[in-house]
C-alpha cells in the first residue's frame, strides 16, 4: 500500500496514515477560518481530537467544538448543530465521524443559510433546489469509520422522529470539498463495528454493482471496491491494528459511495425503514439482508453476477452467493434479522415503507410492498 496519495474523483482525496495532522492547513486551503467541528460525544473524547482543535488554533483559525451528534441523528440534533454554527458566526464544518457523524454535519453544513427547513431537501424530486447554493458551508470530511463513504457522497440520512421515518437529505454541493482519510483513525474500532460497517460498504458497492442504467465508471469502481473488500474485511476485523487492512477498508468505503451514484437497491430500501423503526445498526441490516436480497433479485441480475464472480477469482453467480455467506459466518454477523430481536410482526408496515424509499427505484427488480414484506419475512426466520 502506498504510504499516502491525494486524488480528485471528484471530491479532493488525501488519503494516507497520519495525514489527519493536515486538517488545519486544509482548512485553510479551503478558505476556512473559523471551523465548527462537528462529531459525536464519544469521538469528542478522544485525545486526537483535541490535537485537531489545537493544531487549529496554533494556526490562527476560530475552531469551536459540537459534539452532540447522536447515532442516527434526527432534524433535531441537526437544528441543534445549526443554532452551534449560526452563533458562533462559523464559516466551515470539520465533519468527523462514522456515518451518523458526517450525515449530520453534512446537514449542518447545507443548512447554514438557508430560510428553508431542513425537510425541504428531502431528496425527492427537484426539492434540492429549495436551497441557495451561496448559503451552504464548505465541508472538510474524516471519517473514523469505514462503511458508509459519506465523506463522498451528495446526501445524508436524518430520521424525521415526527414521522418515524428516515429521510434522505440531499444537495450535489453537499458533497465535501475535501476528504482526509487517515486509516490511523479507524485502528480503535471494535471487531462487531468493523464487521457492520464494512458490509455496508460492501452493499454499497454490490448495490451500484447490480442497478440497472448506463454508468461504466461507477460499475467499475464497484467491482474493483468489492474485490478490495474481499481481500481486506476478514482481515479487518480479525487484526484490528492492521494498518493496510484497515487502509484498504477506508478506500473501499468511499468507492461504495462514489459507485452509488449508479442507484442502490433492495437492501438500502428494507434497511433504512428498519432503522427507523427498531434504531438497529444500518451496515448490520444490509449485512443481514444482503443473501435474501440478491436471492430475490436473482432472476434479473444472474449474468452480471457471473461477470462479478470472475472478476473476483469464484466460479459464477453461486459461488458468489456462497461466498457472501461464508464472509457473513467468518466476521460474525447472523444469518437471520431474529437473531438481533427483530420479529415478523411489522411485515406489512416494513414493505409499505421499503417501497416508498428511494433507494429502491434502482433495484434490478421493481418490488411491491408484498414482494418487500415477503423478503424482510424470510430475513427474520433465515429462510434462504
Ligand atoms: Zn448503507
Amino acid at each position: 500500500m502506498p504510504q499516502s496519495a491525494n486524488w480528485n474523483y471528484p471530491t479532493a482525496y488525501r488519503f494516507g496514515p497520519g495525514r489527519v495532522v493536515e486538517t488545519a492547513e486544509a482548512c485553510t486551503g479551503l478558505g476556512i477560518k473559523n471551523p465548527l467541528l462537528v462529531t459525536d460525544p464519544g469521538l469528542a473524547a478522544l485525545p486526537f481530537v483535541e490535537a485537531i482543535m489545537q493544531s487549529c488554533r496554533d494556526a490562527g483559525l476560530g475552531i469551536a467544538l459540537f459534539k452532540d451528534i447522536k447515532s442516527n441523528p434526527t432534524g433535531e440534533n441537526v437544528d441543534a448543530g445549526l443554532a452551534a454554527f449560526r452563533a458562533g458566526d462559523h464559516d466551515g464544518v470539520i465533519a468527523l465521524g462514522g456515518g451518523s457523524g458526517l450525515d449530520a454535519a453534512k446537514a449542518v453544513a447545507v443548512m447554514a443559510r438557508q430560510s428553508c427547513s431542513l425537510w425541504d431537501l428531502e431528496d425527492v424530486g427537484d426539492n434540492w433546489k429549495n436551497a441557495d447554493p451561496d448559503g451552504i458551508a464548505p465541508v472538510l470530511a474524516i471519517p473514523t469509520t469505514a462503511g458508509t463513504g459519506s465523506e463522498v457522497g451528495r446526501g445524508s440520512v436524518i430520521t424525521d422522529q415526527a414521522a418515524h421515518v428516515k429521510k434522505i437529505i440531499f444537495h450535489p454541493a453537499m458533497m465535501p470539498q475535501m476528504v482526509i482519510a487517515d486509516p490511523e483513525l479507524t485502528l480503535g474500532l471494535p471487531k462487531h463495528i468493523t464487521a457492520a460497517t464494512g458490509m455496508d460498504a460492501l452493499s454499497h458497492n454490490l448495490e451500484a454493482f447490480c442497478a440497472p442504467g448506463y454508468h461504466p465508471m461507477a460499475r467499475g469502481i464497484a467491482i474493483e471496491g468489492i474485490r478490495l473488500i474481499k481481500e481486506w474485511l476478514p482481515q479487518a476485523v480479525a487484526q484490528g491494528s492492521d494498518i493496510e487492512a484497515r487502509g484498504q477498508m477506508l478506500v473501499a468505503s468511499s468507492m461504495g459511495a462514489t459507485a452509488f451514484q449508479r442507484g442502490l437497491g433492495a437492501m438500502h430500501a428494507l434497511a433504512h425503514p428498519l432503522g427507523a423503526l427498531y434504531d438497529a445498526h444500518h451496515g448490520l441490516l444490509n449485512a443481514i439482508l444482503m443473501p435474501y436480497v440478491l436471492t430475490a433479485n436473482r432472476p434479473s441480475i444472474e449474468e452480471e453476477l457471473n461477470h462479478l464472480a470472475i472478476c473476483l477469482g469464484l466460479e459464477d453467480a453461486e459461488g458468489f452467493l456462497a461466498w457472501v455467506i461464508e464472509l457473513r459466518r467468518e466476521i460474525g454477523i447472523p444469518n437471520s434479522l431474529a437473531e438481533i430481536g427483530i420479529d415478523a410482526a411489522r411485515a406489512e408496515q416494513v414493505g409499505a415503507m421499503a417501497v416508498v424509499d428511494p433507494s429502491g427505484a434502482t433495484n434490478p427488480i421493481e418490488f411491491t410492498a408484498e414482494d418487500y414484506a415477503v423478503i424482510f419475512k424470510k430475513a427474520v426466520h433465515g429462510d434462504a
